[in-house]
C-alpha cells in the first residue's frame, strides 16, 4: 500500500473542498485506486465538514497536530486528539518541523502519539533533520534520535506510519540525491525494525514533492508514500502527482 498525504498546513475555507471533490473523482475512476490510500490534513477548522462529506468516500482527512492532553484541560485553544477524533478524523500528523520549532519537546510528542492512539486515530510521525546537522553529517544519528525517544515498541506499529521530511527540503524545491535518500529510508527502517518486532511500519518520504520529480522518488522502492505540502493544495498537482507515480 502506498500514500499520498495532502498537508494544507494554514490553508483553506469550506469551499475548499472543491479541491476534495476533484481528487475524489479521479480516484474513484483510477485503475490504480486500490495500491494507494489518499489522506488530506486540512486545518481544525475543516475537520468536521470534510469528514462528513467524505464519510462513504475513499479520502480519508486527518488532523496536521493534536495537544499533549488526551479529552479535556483547561489550555486555552488546545485541541485534543478525543476532540478531533470526535468530528471524524482518522489520522493525525504529528512531530512535523513547524511544530518542533515552535516548542514540541519529545516527551510531549511522546504525550500526543499515546492519547493519539488510545483514541484511535492513526499517526503520520514526522522526522527530519535541519541543514546544519546534514552538513555536519549527524543526518542518521538525529533521525534515529527522533524516533528511539518517542516510539515504543507497545504501540500498534499497524496505526503508525512515519514521514521522513528533512526540514532543509520542506518548501524550498531541494531534494535530496536518490542516494542519499534511498540510504536514510533504509535505515530509518532498521531502526523501526528494532522496535517493532523486525517489521517497520510504512515509511513516507515529504519535501518539496511535485508533479515532476515524483518521477525520480518513484525510483525508490523503499518508499511507501508522500507527505506532499505546497503542492497538495493544487487538485491538478497533487492528482499529477499520483497520475506520475504509476505511469
Ligand atoms: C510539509 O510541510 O510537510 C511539506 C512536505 O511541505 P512541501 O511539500 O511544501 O515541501
Amino acid at each position: 500500500m502506498r500514500y499520498f498525504i495532502g498537508n494544507w498546513k494554514m490553508f483553506g475555507v469550506p469551499k475548499s473542498i472543491n479541491i476534495l471533490n476533484k481528487i475524489n473523482s479521479f480516484h474513484s475512476k483510477d485503475k490504480n485506486r486500490k495500491k494507494y490510500r489518499v489522506i488530506i490534513t486540512p486545518p481544525y477548522t475543516l475537520i468536521e465538514t470534510f469528514s462528513n462529506n467524505f464519510k462513504k468516500k475513499k479520502i480519508l482527512i486527518g488532523s496536521q497536530n493534536c495537544y499533549q492532553k488526551e479529552q479535556f484541560s483547561s489550555d486555552t485553544a488546545a485541541i485534543s486528539p478525543f476532540m478531533i477524533k470526535s468530528v471524524g478524523a482518522k489520522y493525525t500528523l504529528i512531530g512535523h518541523s513547524d511544530n518542533r520549532s515552535e516548542g514540541d519537546t519529545n516527551s510531549m510528542l511522546k504525550n500526543k502519539v499515546q492519547f493519539a492512539l488510545k483514541n484511535n486515530l492513526k499517526i503520520v510521525f514526522c522526522i527530519g533533520e535541519n541543514k546544519s546537522e546534514k552538513k555536519n553529517n549527524r543526518t542518521l544519528i538525529v533521525l534515529k534520535n527522533q524516533i528511539r525517544k518517542v516510539l515504543e515498541k507497545k504501540f500498534n506499529r499497524n496505526d503508525i506510519i512515519i514521514a521522513y521530511e528533512p526540514i532543509w527540503s520542506i518548501g524550498t524545491g531541494k531534494i535530496p540525491t536518490l542516494t542519499e535518500l534511498t540510504k536514510t529510508i533504509i535505515y530509518i527502517k532498521k531502526v523501526l525494525k528494532n522496535i517493532f518486532k523486525k517489521k517497520s511500519p510504512p515509511v513516507l518520504y515529504g519535501g518539496s514533492v511535485d508533479e515532476t520529480n515524483i518521477k525520480i522518488f518513484k525510483e525508490i522502492k523503499e518508499i511507501d508514500g508522500f507527505l506532499i505540502g505546497g503542492a497538495s493544495k493544487s487538485s491538478k498537482k497533487f492528482i499529477d502527482i499520483i497520475k506520475n507515480y504509476y505511469r
